[in-house]
């Protein structure tokens, strides 16, 4: 016969119930933000914390505020790249790669030589 149950030295529901929740204490208050697009968020914030002006739409990345008639401005972004500027850039990293390979053959013509 085999040992039977070990019993082992942990004790369940050791320390005092309830206690174990963080966060319970601290009140939370809900602000409701809506971006340009007229999309509303409501995240909610520690009472005692101070609430950001505008909150990031979490449906299109737009800054929203408190104020439904006056959301915030979307920022002026960078235009987005063409897929002509991104040809561009490759060439020009193929260009690169060129000179350093004809330089390179250079230098070992050159070591060759010497
Ligand atoms: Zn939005």
């Amino acid at each position: 016969m085999a040992g039977g149950n070990a019993i082992r030295g942990t004790r369940v529901g050791a320390g005092p119930m309830g206690e174990s929740e963080r966060g319970e204490t601290a009140p939370r208050i809900k602000v409701t933000y809506w971006c340009a697009n007229g999309h509303k968020t409501s995240p909610s914030f520690a009472c005692d914390a101070e609430q950001p002006e505008s909150w990031d739409c979490p449906r299109c990345g737009l800054p929203a505020g408190p104020d439904h008639e006056a959301p915030p401005a979307p920022p002026r972004n960078e235009p987005y790249k063409t897929h002509l500027a991104y040809v561009k850039e490759r060439r020009s990293d193929a260009d690169g790669a060129a000179i350093l390979e004809e330089a390179l053959s250079r230098l070992r013509k050159h070591r060759e030589e010497v």
